[in-house]
């Protein structure tokens, strides 16, 4: 991985990635003539007065950095495509004409220290992340969709075997996403910070240990901000993971509304990273919650021989709904007072105590209407992490852990709805904002990467200099 390279590698480091193509093919065109090398200088230059990657920090002291480069040399590296072929790229080296310190121009569809494409890793991820398969399956799925034999799964297989990508590497693939957060690649994709949220806290299990995986999410353009791992949802836990959320950029500071279920400590984590914060409780979570306690008293009424008619259930669950959805403090006073008797008595009783306590934040909609009424949308998004749960099994402590989620919710928010889905046709991140300029995604998550130490420097560098 990165880090053995790193101790390796003691002198600075001046791979400088850029975009220079989407296809390998296109690359090698541009390179194979004397203007093709000029526009690559060009884009040198410009990289340059950005600031950007290494070019920030890569110059001999005292240089005066006057934009001026020339062609070095090049040298030939192999690279595998998503179907397992190999293709030799040339990699350029140009040399700053002040200082005459060489860097090494690396096109954003290569991955340094990997050896497959951007192309061929953004495959994997939405085979590992959105089709929902596991690792062992990713492989598999790539075997069978590599295969010209036509005789049948196994042959396939077999055939594919030198081919298919392993559990492993794979796993080392995602390590390498998952290094971003997906409010990094948010934010340098231009996207404005949320103001209003949902946060929950997916609860998973890994080795018999319980881990947890907060999610910050913008419910407007269903975008994912911030995933974490950690292993308790203490208050201080919690607060400690939006401190670190707020720590990549004083932009994610300013949430004045988030959505959240009635979990105390989360609420009181949020008021503390967020002053200004006013919180909505989950109309659904408290559907559900009457749901668990009208079940408990139906059991109760049928022991004494008097079970609740169908009716008299429908009328229970109205009379509540009536209350969470008041529009306004005097018809929630109004509808709680109208509640049937049996919401005097346990089990009851407690959810019209809930209703009393909790107006504030039942009724918060009402004076912010940018607030989430429901969480569901954040409940559909964490299925997969459901899902996913059982057959991660290489997730394998807390910091490849969090670079699984990190991975997950970045695949997540680049992924374009399909056809037939409401906003079809769109990743949430383009909703949001976000203009990919027909670059796959992958490479732009490889150019963030590369450059994210810097791009504060840059702001919007990562338009201007593709
Ligand atoms: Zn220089």
């Amino acid at each position: 991985m990165t880090s053995v390279n790193e101790t390796k590698q003691k002198r600075q480091n001046r791979t400088v990635t850029l975009y220079l193509g989407n296809t390998l093919a296109e690359y090698q065109e541009m390179i194979s003539t004397e203007e093709g090398m000029q526009t690559l200088i060009q884009q040198v230059e410009t990289a340059d007065s950005l600031n950007w990657g290494h070019l920030a920090d890569g110059h001999h002291e005292g240089c005066p950095r006057r934009l001026r480069f020339t062609h070095h040399d090049g040298y030939a590296r192999w690279t595998k495509h998503f179907d397992g072929t190999q293709e030799l790229v040339t990699i350029i080296r140009v040399r700053c004409l002040d200082c005459e310190a060489v860097f090494t121009i690396q096109p954003s569809f290569i991955v340094r220290y990997k050896r497959y494409d951007t192309d061929a890793m953004e495959k994997f991820m939405v085979l590992l992340f959105i089709t929902e398969d596991s690792y062992r399956m990713a492989g598999v799925g790539q075997a069978l969709g590599m295969d010209t034999h036509q005789e049948g799964t196994w042959v396939a297989l077999e055939k594919a075997g030198q081919d298919a990508i392993s559990p492993t590497s794979l796993w080392g693939l995602v390590q390498w996403l998952g290094q971003l957060s997906p409010a990094q690649l948010n934010l340098a994709l231009g996207v404005e910070p949320p103001t209003h949220i949902i946060e929950d806290e997916k609860h998973m299990k890994e080795c018999g240990e319980k881990v947890y995986v907060p999610i910050v999410y913008a419910p407007k353009e269903a975008l994912i901000w911030w995933t974490d791992y950690i292993d308790s949802v203490s208050e201080d836990s919690l607060l400690s993971s939006l401190e670190r959320f707020k720590a990549i950029s004083e932009r994610l500071a300013h949430i004045v509304g988030a959505n959240v279920d009635g979990w105390d400590p989360a609420q009181k984590a949020l008021q503390k990273a967020f002053p200004e914060i006013t919180l909505a409780e989950c109309h659904l979570h408290a559907m559900i919650k009457l749901g668990q306690h009208l079940a408990t008293f139906k059991r109760q009424r049928k022991a004494m021989g008097q079970p609740v008619s169908e009716q008299e259930e429908t009328q229970i669950r109205a009379a509540f709904i009536r209350v969470l959805q008041a529009p306004t403090p005097t018809a929630y006073q109004k509808a709680l007072d109208d509640l049937p008797s049996v919401f005097d008595n346990e089990p009851l009783a407690s959810r019209k105590d809930s209703l009393v306590t909790k107006q504030a934040l039942f009724q918060a909609w009402t004076t912010d209407a940018k607030l989430a009424v429901v969480s569901t949308p954040l409940d559909q998004c964490m299925k997969f992490l459901n899902r996913k749960q059982d057959n991660m099994q290489t997730l394998h402590g807390p910091k490849s852990g969090l670079a699984t989620v990190n991975a997950w919710a970045i695949t997540r928010n680049c992924w374009r709805f399909l056809k037939g889905a409401l906003r079809a046709g769109l990743s949430p991140l383009e909703l949001a904002g976000a203009n990919f300029l027909g670059i796959p995604w992958m490479q732009l998550v490889n150019l963030v990467l590369c450059a994210w130490s810097t791009l504060a420097l840059a702001a919007g560098a990562l338009t201007i200099s593709t």
